[in-house]
């Protein structure tokens, strides 16, 4: 064989494999875009959640998250009577209760987020939350101030004795109660995320009543595009949107909290009393922001760092938030000005000119 056609064959050769290179990219391109995508809506843990899988073994995979769903309320609820977590709080100022390792490892969880936000947000917040009314048959009230006075006696998380060796809690003083409303959205997160990784999803959004945890890239590969609501808007809409690329997944996932004022209140004499209790005051906390975003790795623990920051308020919030690594938060306030932490500039865009970025 002359050298001309030596070369010829190898040109043509390169060519093919180039070529063929290129298409299967392309197909393979195709099939993540258009991964098959699967959606279910179920009310729990008194709220909305919605999952949204994408690829194959959908259905099947939420199925499933929502049976673990279930399981999750029936350890954590305190508005269902039977709950595991009722049994500690019939039982506080006397024998301690064996609890599921479950519940436990939630306890423990939520002592140590509690330290983390200062004990702004709570675990044992509970005779404040019931004296409100909060979730009663004649709904939320105004309570009297020594009632308030009262009941603040018996918020103390370091009075929630937990021992992993006897697998018991106990609630050191009669009339303390446990109320796990600020963190039982974001634990559920983290263990649906578990349940549809076994599943065999890779790609999913998991929205737990505004407690967010996506898992893995969009299948176009656009960033996750996720919307902070106009906390003064009747209609939900969002003012601004939190964007979340591949860049700022960490282990291939990310969770996104919001806390506000406007989810549950009633008003009274023209003043707005929301669900947000700060442990300092008994009152509907009033730091000065009306609603916090928290964007970080752990569901749980940004779920409790939401609630907490909101009651800490905006200045003390925003410094507890900038000194945690790998955690950044949106705060807004009554005023329509919006405090970013510094990690969140590039992730937060303004779609409201109501409102203002302010650092
Ligand atoms: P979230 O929507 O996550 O901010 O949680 C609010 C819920 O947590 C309320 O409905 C109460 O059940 C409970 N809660 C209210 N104030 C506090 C607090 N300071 N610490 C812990 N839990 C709280
Ligand atoms: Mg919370």
């Amino acid at each position: 064989m002359n050298n001309k056609l030596m070369m010829a064959i190898t040109i043509v050769i390169l060519i093919a494999v180039v070529l063929f290179g290129v298409v299967s990219q392309r197909q393979e391109e195709n099939e993540k875009h258009n991964l098959e995508e699967y959606e279910n809506t179920a009310m729990m843990l008194d709220t909305v959640n919605t999952i949204r899988t994408y690829g194959p073994g959908g259905e099947e995979a939420v199925q499933q998250t929502f049976s673990r769903l279930e399981e999750i309320e029936a350890l954590l609820d305190l508005y269902d009577a039977e709950s595991s977590l009722n049994r500690i709080n019939e039982n506080a100022g006397g024998e301690a209760v064996e609890i599921e390792p479950e519940l436990l490892a939630v306890l423990e969880m939520a002592k140590e987020f509690a330290a983390e936000n200062e004990g702004s947000f709570d675990p044992t917040i509970g005779a404040l939350t019931l004296l409100w009314g909060w979730g009663s048959e004649e709904g939320p009230s105004v309570p009297a101030q020594e009632d308030i006075e009262q009941a603040l006696e018996l918020v103390d998380y370091n009075k929630l004795e937990i021992s992993g060796d006897e697998q018991t809690a106990r609630l050191a003083e009669e009339g303390m109660i446990l109320d796990l409303g600020a963190i039982a959205k974001g634990y559920a997160g983290d263990e649906a995320v578990e349940v549809l990784l076994e599943n065999g999803i890779e790609r999913a959004f998991v929205n737990l009543g505004g407690n967010i945890v996506l898992l893995g890239t969009k299948p176009d590969e656009t960033p996750w595009r996720i919307g902070i609501q106009n906390p003064r808007s009747d209609r939900g809409r969002a003012m601004g949107s939190v964007d979340i690329g591949e860049e700022d997944l960490i282990a291939g996932q990310i969770a996104v909290a919001t806390s506000g004022d406007y989810e549950r209140y009633f008003e009274d004499n023209d003043t707005r009393y929301h669900h947000i209790i700060d442990p300092e005051t008994g009152y509907p906390a009033e730091g000065g922001a009306v609603s916090t975003t928290v964007v970080s790795e752990n569901p749980s623990r940004i779920d409790a760092l939401s609630t907490g920051l909101f009651v800490l308020g905006l200045e003390r919030g925003l410094e507890l938030a900038e000194s945690l690594e790998g955690v950044e938060a949106v705060f807004i306030t009554e005023e329509k000005d919006v405090y970013l932490t510094s990690g969140m500039d590039d992730k937060f865009q303004l779609m409201d000119d109501d409102f203002t970025v302010v650092n």
